[in-house]
């Protein structure tokens, strides 16, 4: 009160310094509490996956390669011309002409009986359309006329195996084969294909070649097929570099088709498949659990799976799952069960790469002597759809190695009279 009675300018502008703290202070609060609100709106921390340092990454892949040279292809054309002038004169061609009537493809695949994977194939290229595919992206090589079914994982044991099967996408009468070439191509030139070529009904044509040698349907030139019809093993015969189908298909004007309608497809304005499956068929194809991480040798020797299904606890166990068509987008939840259905780990893996026709996740994981045995699981949900695998583990068995064993060591032994 004195200061302020003798000094009443003083005390004036100190009443104002005051109202103007207040003033900024009751600023700060507002703006500070505002931030607050608006923070986790504004700076909204993005999600993302964190992989495990231990998950082992791998992918397929396929060169571009030149599937027919010029001089080949002129030799099956003038096969193909003789052959169907052949079957015409007798009359085991009997063609319609509108294409209003037009077959639709079925899926040329198939896993053979006793084969049960979620999955089998990837699709490496689909028809050249001056550089670029149906669907107006890169996955073509100069001049490819088909698409490219690869086999997935495994091509080589699957082939081995003969796990999968081409079938003839529609009803029809077989033109044309070729058989008795090598089928473990791993290059290009010069070298001569399996194949099959069936006439549709409509008039329309399909190649399928690389089969597997010998493995060819035992119907001859002239007779039909139908739809799903067995026509041989998926092989990697001629000009490959692995086994894998070629599907080439043209109309009855052989002009060349591509089944896939796309707004850089100028060749047909439909599709051609009974069902177009999606550009980017994103799925998981298997899910194994293995003794090591899947081996993938050199062409031609057959991969090493290393799958196995039964441990005992306190082994270290390889989870892996394989996937067609996986892009950057596509993250994939995996998770482990024990037997009362309990979460014993649960990891995400992540792709860098925007694009992978086929790829693998591999991760070791040690579950204790601790845990309980019995029927396991293996879950992995990717793209919407959620894959299960099943496994087996038991308990510890007392290693004889560890034990001692004691015998009767008798030194010095006494006399006996
Ligand atoms: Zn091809």
């Amino acid at each position: 009160m004195f200061a302020r009675e003798n000094h009443p300018v003083n005390w004036k502008l100190r009443r104002r310094i005051r109202t103007i703290i207040i003033l900024l202070v009751l600023l700060q609060g507002i703006i500070l509490s505002v931030c607050q609100i608006t923070r986790p709106l504004v700076a909204a921390p993005v999600e993302q996956a964190v992989e495990p340092d231990d998950v082992i990454s791998g992918h397929h892949e396929m060169e571009h390669v030149e599937h027919l040279s010029d001089e080949q292809r002129s030799e099956i054309e003038a096969q193909l011309a003789q052959n169907m002038a052949m079957l015409t004169t007798q009359g085991k061609l009997a063609m319609r002409v509108n294409r209003e009537t037009a077959v639709s493809l079925n899926w040329p695949l198939q896993q053979a009986s006793g084969f049960n994977d979620y999955g089998y194939h990837g699709i490496s290229f689909f028809v050249d359309h001056n550089g670029q595919d149906y669907s107006c992206d890169s996955r073509i090589y100069g001049g490819h006329r088909g698409t490219d079914f690869f086999l997935w994982p495994f091509e080589w044991n699957k082939m081995d195996d003969n796990a999968v099967e081409v079938i003839s996408a529609a009803d029809g009468v077989i033109i044309h084969k070729q058989d008795g070439n090598d089928d473990r191509s791993c290059s290009i030139g010069g070298k001569t294909w399996n194949a099959v070529y069936v006439q549709h009904v409509d008039g329309s044509v399909a190649w399928y070649g690389h089969l597997k040698i010998g493995s060819l349907t035992t119907k001859n030139i002239g007779e039909t097929v139908q739809a799903g019809e067995y026509l041989g093993i998926v092989g990697s015969s001629g000009n490959s570099t692995g086994p894998h189908l070629h599907l080439e298909v043209y109309d009855i004007n052989y002009n060349l088709i591509d089944p896939y309608q796309g707004s850089c497809n100028p060749l047909n304005d439909t599709s051609w498949w009974l069902t177009q499956r999606p550009y980017y068929d994103s799925a998981v194809n298997k899910l194994t659990t293995g003794t090591a991480a899947p081996e993938f040798n050199s062409c031609p020797s057959p991969e090493i799976s290393h799958e196995a299904t039964q441990f005992t606890l306190d082994d270290t166990v390889y989870f892996s799952a394989y996937f067609r068509d996986r892009t950057n987008s596509l993250d994939s939840q995996n998770t482990i069960y024990r037997p009362d259905n309990s979460i014993f780990d649960a990891w995400t893996d992540t792709q860098r790469s925007s694009h992978r026709d086929g790829s693998y996740k591999s991760r070791p994981v040690t579950i204790g002597k601790e845990e309980p045995a019995g029927q396991w699981r293996y879950e992995v949900v990717f793209n919407g759809s959620t894959y299960q695998h099943t496994f087996q583990l038991e308990e510890t068995t007392p290693n004889n190695t560890d034990e001692f064993i004691y015998l009767p060591i008798v030194t010095n032994p006494k006399l006996i009279d």
